[in-house]
């Protein structure tokens, strides 16, 4: 039953042509978000709303087809054959804002960045030991070799939503070098422990996972670098062109980095957690706005509202100190900054629902230029930095 609900489903919603490999003369700057929920994983929402909203958004006639196509199946079990095909996110239809935490691609030409290890990442390593295996380059008796998947590991920092929850489950760890090399490197600021690897270890380590980081990556190659305020990646794509990626240090509790890509004379900012500067309640921290200094895409936490955040709201609980940011607080970082294109919500609380996240996005949007667009961010959500246009259309409206 289930493979008949699939076509069926396909059929609904032709699925995406695959994206070309970066052709030489296609540059491609992208960022893909894989986990946008803060703190744990959860799907707060149940099943009605979020059926509710699929049916807003598609045609009657298709539904109606659809109906007839699945005579005696539940709609509700058809929605939930939609939702569960496959490893793609399936939250590009506003059916709500994802359940993952932490994880967002960056595609720089040919060379790809995974900026942290949350729950998202799961989904991400399936496609990335896909993705190589389909290269024609390929040769599947030979070892894994003439196919190497690269690439780059840059870590805002070791909480457990940002690398316990995704890290021992993240395929290229994993993989067998029988079917696939794995060149990995990490970047992150961990100054008080040993480095990435030691950070990685306790997450993969015995008794809290069934092996030790030593044995899982035996035969990977994997470099980590720990890092500081100001610490700075050059890398070049195929073509030669670089690759600029600074991490500036945030306001958030342990030691946390925000990281700024530079590729073909766009920006693209991942500010990690952060809240305002301490004495700076409506203000921004100056390294904040370092960091997104006239950037064309920004992605920053916008976890809580501005009373959430004094605890002013009914159930009188402050989450000052904890490390997250509100709505004003970010609209005066896009005008302080001078963003241009593009700013997107992320680090949704647990238990935010779709219009909430909404909201709070569109409290962002009604104090910044009408030029930036904003966007309640959601898994799934593909932001081009060389065609901006593309995406402008998930904006809240204000
Ligand atoms: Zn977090």
């Amino acid at each position: 039953m289930k493979g008949f609900l699939v076509s069926i489903t396909l059929t609904w919603f032709p699925a995406r042509k695959p994206r070309k490999e970066c052709a030489m003369t296609n540059p491609l700057f992208t960022a893909k978000i894989w986990g946008c929920r803060g703190s744990y994983s959860n799907e707060p929402e149940e099943f009605l709303p979020r059926f509710q909203r699929l049916l807003k958004v598609l045609d009657p006639q298709q539904i109606e087809m659809v109906r007839q196509a699945n005579q005696g199946v539940p709609l509700k079990e058809m929605f939930e054959s939609f939702l569960n095909d496959g490893d793609q996110p399936r939250h590009h239809l506003y059916l709500d804002r994802g359940i993952h935490t932490t994880c967002i691609e960056v595609r720089c030409g040919d060379k790809i960045y995974v900026i942290d290890l949350g729950s998202g990442c799961v989904a991400l390593g399936k496609k990335l030991i896909g993705g190589q295996l389909a290269k024609k380059s390929y040769d599947p008796g030979g070892g894994g070799r003439g196919s190497t998947l690269k690439f780059t590991v840059l870590g805002t920092h070791v909480h457990l939503d940002h690398l316990a929850y995704g890290a021992p489950f993240f395929g290229p760890f994993f993989v067998a070098n029988e079917l696939l090399n794995c060149e990995i490197r990490m970047f992150g600021g961990v100054d008080w422990w040993s480095g990435m690897d030691g950070a990685l270890a306790s997450a993969i380590e015995i008794p809290f996972f069934p092996l030790s980081i030593k044995q899982v990556m035996r035969e990977k190659t994997v470099t980590t670098k720990t890092i500081q305020d100001g610490f700075e990646i050059i890398d070049e794509d195929e073509q030669g062109n670089k690759i600029r990626i600074t991490a500036v240090k945030q306001n958030h509790p342990q030691e946390t980095y925000g990281w700024r890509i530079e590729y073909m004379g766009k920006v693209f900012v991942f500010g990690g957690d952060n809240e305002p500067f301490p004495g700076f309640d409506r203000g921004c921290d100056p390294k904040l706005v370092k960091l997104c200094k006239e950037a064309d895409v920004v992605v920053n936490d916008c976890q809580y509202s501005f009373d959430q955040y004094l605890g002013s709201t009914r159930e009188k609980m402050s989450r000052r100190a904890w490390g997250h940011s509100f709505p004003e607080a970010n609209a005066a970082l896009v005008r302080e900054a001078g963003v241009k294109g593009i700013f997107v919500t992320t680090h949704h609380d647990p238990g935010a629902e779709t219009e909430w996240i909404e909201e709070l996005a569109r409290q962002v949007a009604m104090n910044v230029p009408k030029t930036v667009s904003v966007i309640a961010g959601f898994e799934g959500l593909e932001l081009d930095m060389l065609n901006l246009s593309k995406v402008n259309h998930y904006a809240v409206s204000v």
